[in-house]
């Protein structure tokens, strides 16, 4: 019989980890560390539930400290309610709540876990791998700020990152972040890797930054490369289906595809071959378990997108890519970008790629109040970063479709806090 909780309390504590080295993407930068807010739930009985959430840069502090008074005294087991008593889909068009939702969902299994005594992939129909796949995830760097090392800007240097992250965590997927530099320069460079690793298979992610006629030139001119998918080369169904239309690689998205309505309207005129389930965009695990059962139905390929995770997120991510029977590809994740994770015991490890779905009972996952301080104090000292901003090009705006494109010739310093 299990027990009757009540919540008592929610705190949320925001914490700044380094990453190797500033990461640029399409849309701006994220500024040398993550940003994440980390959320514990407290129920009567004593047992305390980890969720995270990120925020673009920012903390998400108050906004769970306001969640209080919808869910002091809700029982944590009652999750498909507390998704209407936050996220009501019509009230939400005044405060979206979804990525909140999402991080007390982890928060309410991570408790259920604990008070039954078994793992979150337990709860959610049972584990159906022990590890679960990741891709190495590629990006253009700035160099660190305090070291001035770490740099990735030019064709040699790609090559240089993608073989240490293959020789240090074992990959055999590899996916490149696009979307910085002019596209010849970017096919270029992705032409370089796919040639790298042979039988292994890579994946281009520009951030829907192309016109529809530029992701179509670029979808064919990789056709014969062993891609897993072409990921949002532009914003939108419409542009995403006609650029299908006229490509032979397959189709992904985490961008036009979070949600259910948007997965009705792919399912019914098709425009995206893969959906990339993300457990904090679509509002929690359990709902990427049903949009994954979703996917199987229509045999859409699925994999497990990254928002940028330190351990407690990452575990979402291993439980559902453990229950989920059509992952069909090697997840995504920044993890192995940080320097450190405030979780008990460091970051977790890869193994031949994979990562060890934990065993304990919730999540796994334990917080490490000596790294939760230090790092709450970084977040302190550093505040925020805009995440939609590019320190190297002050005055830039991401419009789409881009054309105002970074200059793989500039090697400029840029000047990042740190
Ligand atoms: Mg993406």
């Amino acid at each position: 019989m299990k027990q009757n909780m009540k919540i008592r309390d929610i705190r949320a504590t925001t914490v700044t980890v380094p990453l190797e080295a500033p990461l640029r993407h399409a849309n701006g930068c994220h500024w040398g560390r993550f940003v994440r807010t980390v959320v514990e739930v407290e129920t009567d009985n004593g047992i305390v539930g980890l969720g995270e959430m990120g925020g673009g840069g920012e903390s998400a502090e108050a906004v769970f400290r306001a969640m209080k008074s919808y869910l002091v005294g809700h029982d944590p087991a009652r999750i498909e309610e507390m998704r209407f008593l936050i996220a009501n889909p019509t009230a939400s068009l005044y405060n979206n709540r979804t990525q909140i939702l999402a991080a007390l969902e982890f928060a309410c299994l991570d408790i259920l876990g604990q008070a039954w005594g078994v793992p979150v992939s337990e709860i959610l129909g049972g584990r159906l791998r022990d590890r679960v796949p990741f891709a190495a995830y590629c990006f253009f760097r700035y160099p660190d700020p305090a070291t001035g090392t770490g740099e990735v800007r030019t064709i040699d240097q790609v090559l240089e990152n993608a073989r240490a992250l293959k020789q240090r965590f074992g990959f055999t997927s590899h996916k490149m972040k696009a979307g910085v530099f002019p596209q010849d320069y970017e096919l270029e460079a992705y032409r370089a890797l796919a040639a790298e690793f042979p039988g292994d298979s890579y994946r281009f992610d520009p951030n829907a930054v192309w016109s529809t006629e530029q992701a179509i030139r670029f979808g064919q001119a990789i056709e014969g490369l062993r891609n897993d998918y072409l990921e949002d080369p532009v914003y939108g169904l419409n542009g995403m289906r006609r650029t299908r239309e006229m490509v032979r690689v397959p189709l992904a998205t985490n961008t036009v595809v979070v949600n259910f309505e948007q997965l009705a309207a792919n399912v019914l005129d098709t425009a995206v071959d893969v959906i990339l389930l993300d457990t904090t965009f679509w509002g929690g695990i359990r709902a990427c378990v049903k949009a994954a059962a979703v996917c199987e139905t229509f045999q859409l390929g699925v994999a497990v997108h990254s928002s940028g995770e330190l351990g407690i997120q990452l575990a979402t991510m291993l439980h559902l890519g453990a229950v989920i029977p059509n992952l069909s590809f090697a997840a995504d994740a920044h993890y192995h970008h940080l320097t450190d994770d405030v979780i008990q015991g460091g970051l977790m490890r890869y193994e031949n790629g994979r990562i060890r779905v934990p065993d304990q009972p919730g999540l796994g996952v334990k917080l490490d109040r000596e790294k939760l301080r230090e790092y709450s104090e970084l977040y302190k000292r550093l505040g925020g970063y805009p995440y939609d901003r590019d320190p190297g090009r002050p005055g830039w705006t991401p419009i789409v479709p881009n054309d105002r494109w970074a200059d793989p010739k500039d090697d400029r310093p840029v000047s990042i806090p740190h």
